[in-house]
Formats: C-alpha cells, structure tokens, sequence
C-alpha cells in the first residue's frame, strides 16, 4: 500500500510516523484512531472511552509521536499504565511507530526491574517515558525534577489504575508534571472517580466516545457450559479435546488456580504455563512472549497479570472462574477477537453464578449459548480428525521413500501391511485411547448429566479444600520441596530434573504440584529412600532441590 492509499494518509502526520504505520499492515484508522489523533494532534486535552481492543494505543502514540521533538534529548511524554504487561505493551508500540526516527527514545519504567537502568535511560535524554505509576513515584522520591520537562501526559486505562489503588500516586504524579502539559486520559469505563480526575487535572478536554461494547462482543462467538466447580478441570480438559484452537488463555480467580490448572494441563502435555501477579517480572514476560511464538499455547491467568495483554495468535478465551462483574468479562474475551479476527469464549458456570450469567447477558446485550461437555463420541471423531490431519500430508510420498522398507519388513515379520500399519499407529499414537470405550473409561464426567439435572445444588469446595493434596495411587509417596513457583519454578523444571538425575522412567512420577513457596511430587515407594539420596545434590532453577517424604498430619 502506498502512503496515498492509507486512511492514515488524511492525518496531519510526519512522513516517518505515517510509513511506520503502514508498514505494521493497518490500512483503516479504528473509530477512536479516527476520532482522537486529530484532538491530541492539535494540543487539546481529551477524554477517550472505548472498550478493550478498540486501538487506543495507536490513538494516542501517534499524535504524542508527532507532537515531541525528537531533537530535544529529554523526557517529552509520558504514558501512564495500569501493568508491567501493559507498560511493556505500550512502549513497544511506541518503538514501532518511532521506527523511522532513530533519535527518538522510549523507555519503559516498571516495578520489578532494577531503578538505576531506568533512571539512566530517562536522564541520557528519552523522549518517551512509558511507566507504572508506583515505580515512577519511587523515581520522583528520589529526583523530584525528573519529569519537569515532561509537556504531554497520557494516562492509558485510567480506570483500572485506580482500580490497582494508583489514586495517590498520580497526584503525586500530577504535581511533578509542568501544569502546562497536554494530558489525555483513556479509559473503558467513566466511574465518577475519573470524572473527578479530569475536573481536577484536565483543561477544557474534548470527548470522545466509541460505543463498541457490542462490536467488540460480536466478533466474538460465546458459549457457557454448566459445571460444577469441583469438575472444572476434567470439564476444560474435555472441551480442549474439540475446540480448534491456536493460542487460548484462561481465566481463574487465584494465583494458587493459575498454578493448578497449568499443571494439570501440563501433565496432559499442553504447552501450558501460569500467569499471575507473584510470579517474576522477567518470566512473566518469557511467558508471554512464549505464547505469541507458539512455544506456549495456553496460559492461565488471573484478571490483573492478564490485563491488556495482546497476542493476536488468541483464538480462545476460557472464563474458567466467573469474573467479577460484566465489565471484566467483556474485557476477557476482548484477548481474543482482535482487530476484527474472529474468537470463541467460553464461560464455566456453577449452579449458584447462574445469575452473573444472565446479568453479563443483559449488559452485553446478548445471549450466551448453552453447551454440553462433547460426549466420548465427539471426543473419539476430534482425535481421529487430528491424527487425519497430521498424517494426511506424510501420505504424499511416503510410498516412494519407505515403500521398500514396508515390503521388507513385512516380508520378516511375516505380516500383512495392515498388521504393521496398526503396529506403527500404536506407537505413534503412544497409548492415546482412540475407541469409544476407552475414551468413556478414561473420562469419569458424566457429559449429559449438567448440574441442573441433578438433584439439588452441591455445595462448592472452597480454595482451602481445593489446596488439600489429592489421595495417593497405591505404592506412590509424596515428595515436597520447599522450591515452588516464587523461586520460579515450573512441573516440567522438578519433572526434567528428576527424570534426569534420578534415572526415573516417565510413568513412575505421578501428579507434581507447584504451589507458591513449595512442591508436591508423587514418586513410586518402592527404592524411595535410594531416590531421595540420589537427587541429594540435585539443584533446579540454580537452588537446591531438597526433596524430602511428606507426611500428611
Ligand atoms: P486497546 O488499547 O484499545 O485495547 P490496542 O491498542 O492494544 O487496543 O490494539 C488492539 C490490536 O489492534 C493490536 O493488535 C493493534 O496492533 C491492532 N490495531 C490497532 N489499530 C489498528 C488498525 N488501525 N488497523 C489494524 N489493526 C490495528
Ligand atoms: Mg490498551
């Protein structure tokens, strides 16, 4: 596309800025690009409301872009934002559309990371300063004139700023800037606490509004599925057998369900991982740069680690655990269906949330459709489809490569390609249960059974009962370590090091549980103690591993 053909094209934007833009492959400005970028880029205040998704981002990066001048070597613009995620999102937006300007700087300045690099960065003369606004305050206390140059402010996602509690901090922040500034603010929703805000710290702003609930919601189909919450994990891992999924994320209420479910998808050798607010900075960041290069494919998270998070490869998005309130559902699914794409989003509904059901329907304005777990036939017909799919394309010339090889070994075995064929199959799909009876052996839930056929609602089990460890298999022993997921530990780290260093098979460790400050691995108890002494030295994540019995009293 050339500069001309771009709706960016109408915009009073520099050169360099415009052919940023068109090469990321935006050809249209969203409706809040459109209505917003003219305000800012003339020097007004603004107040811009639009839902998750909308491209507010561009909205605001562009015009600041273009308003600062990248000659002067000093902080310019800063962009306020409620996450470390959402920070790092931001200011590599900024990079890309600063691209073709190579004295401009963007520094991101977020809590977790050391302060001296950040301080640096700002004071060799970063135009852009993109921030947390806890960590920036921690700045402030220690130079109070660091941001006196500052002349454009954005806060992005103003309401779940102070959702997080950052209502100090930005005045605190208010009053290090010049009181000339620019400020725009961004938010999904206008409590009246922004509205406070904008009285208070912005001049005569313009208001721009975008009425995309429904969009957003629409390019996105949306089902629920009544489950009680003890079967929530057997009911997930039954709906991924037949979702056509690429990246999916998933919703839970607790950092500890962040943790479990990943586990338990792990053992089921889904490229899994956990996503919440405990877990380290620099590996929050390789877990989701993990899931847009596909190393990942699903991530459990909590509402606040996941928030803004931007992965177009989203095609799925499980509410697991009930969000909080319509908004913050509409906000979840708003990780997939991005820029337009089509997503899928799938609610678990316990007995007792089935009135946040119909409330989040009456918000969006939409029905949410019931479905039923798939039944093993579905299961079985999902499993045949993959395994179609994924030889289909070595059929092609496997005949001329290993045709021979196939008389020959038949010949030797003396059996019939058929046999050998059924042979191969079995290996290759390595104990997988590909018939109908062995799908209903392995699968205890009881698909067409939904809570509301049963009689009476069960009580929920609570976190603390859900945190007890499951009963033991027979000649299994329990292992803990006091390694967990704060030392950055995952299962697969205490399943590799173990498989590694205590000459296990694969099937003799069962469940391995991750919790925050500790592990539980199941090992067989026969040559436990020759185990144990074993992995004596054995160290994951650079510290000692320390596996010890567990005792259950
Ligand atoms: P918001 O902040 O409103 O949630 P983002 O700014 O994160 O939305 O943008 C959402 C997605 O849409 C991003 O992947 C972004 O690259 C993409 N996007 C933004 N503007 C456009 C556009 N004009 N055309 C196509 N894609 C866009
Ligand atoms: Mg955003």
């Amino acid at each position: 596309m050339t500069q001309e053909t771009s709706g960016f094209a109408a915009f009073d934007l520099n050169p360099n800025i415009l052919a940023a833009v068109i090469a990321t492959g935006y050809e249209e400005p969203s409706a809040i690009q459109q209505q917003s970028i003219p305000i800012i880029l003339a020097g007004h205040d603004m107040i811009g409301q639009a839902q998750t998704g909308t491209g507010k981002t561009a909205a605001f990066a562009l015009p600041i872009l273009n308003r600062i001048d990248p000659a002067k070597r000093e902080p310019q613009a800063l962009i306020l934002a409620p996450t470390r995620e959402l920070a790092l999102q931001v200011a590599t937006a900024f990079e890309t559309y600063a691209k073709q300007m190579p004295s401009v700087n963007v520094v991101a300045v977020y809590g977790g990371a050391p302060m001296g690099p950040q301080l640096k960065a700002i004071r060799n003369g970063a135009q852009i300063v993109v921030a947390t606004p806890g960590r920036l305050c921690d700045h402030l206390r220690r130079d109070e004139k660091v941001l006196a140059t500052v002349n454009h402010l954005v806060l992005d996602e103003a309401d779940e700023m102070l959702k997080l509690g950052f209502m100090d901090d930005l005045e605190v922040i208010f009053k290090a800037l010049p009181a000339t500034r620019q400020t725009v603010l961004f938010s999904a929703t206008l409590p009246q606490s922004i509205r406070a805000i904008a009285e208070r710290h912005l001049r005569d702003p313009q208001h721009v509004k975008i009425q995309t609930k429904t969009q957003t919601v629409t390019a996105i189909e949306q089902a629920h599925l009544l489950v009680h919450a003890d079967q929530k994990t057997s009911a997930v891992l039954s709906l991924l057998e037949v979702e056509d999924f690429d990246a999916l994320i998933m919703f839970v209420r607790t950092k500890q369900a962040t943790l479990d479910l990943a586990s338990a998808l792990e053992a089921k050798g889904y490229k899994a991982a956990a996503l919440n607010g405990d877990i380290a900075q620099n590996q929050r960041e390789r877990v989701i740069d993990s899931l847009k290069d596909g190393r990942l494919d699903i991530v459990v998270a909590t509402d606040v680690a996941a928030r803004g998070l931007d992965v177009p490869r989203i095609t799925h998005v499980f509410n697991v655990d009930m969000p909080y309130d319509p908004e913050s559902y509409v906000h979840r699914i708003g990780r997939t269906g991005r820029a337009g794409r089509e997503g899928r989003a799938l609610l678990l509904v316990t007995p007792r949330e089935r009135r946040m059901l119909q409330v989040i329907e009456r918000v969006t304005g939409q029905k949410v459709a019931e479905v039923r777990l798939p039944d093993a036939q579905a299961v079985l017909d999902a499993r045949i489809k993959k395994l179609t799919n994924s030889l289909a394309p070595l059929v092609a010339d496997a005949e001329s490569t290993h045709g021979d090889l196939l008389d020959r070994l038949t010949a030797d075995i003396g059996c019939s390609p058929r046999a050998l064929a059924a042979a191969l199959l079995r290996k290759a799909t390595n104990g997988q249960a590909l018939t109908l009876a062995a799908i209903e052996r392995e699968r205890p839930l009881v698909p067409n059974s939904t809570p509301r056929e049963r009689s009476g609602d069960r009580p929920e089990r609570g976190d603390r009962e859900r945190r007890a460890p499951a009963p033991l298999a027979e000649g299994r022993a329990r292992c803990r370590t006091a390694l967990g997921a704060r030392d950055g530990i995952a299962a697969k780290n205490l399943l590799g090091a173990i498989l590694n260093e205590g000459g296990l098979a694969r099937e003799a460790i069962g469940r391995i549980q991750v919790r925050d400050s500790f592990s539980l691995v199941e090992l067989p108890e026969e040559g436990l103690e020759k185990l144990l002494a074993k992995l004596k030295d054995t160290r994951v994540a650079g510290k000692q591993l320390k596996l010890r019995r567990y005792r259950e009293d």
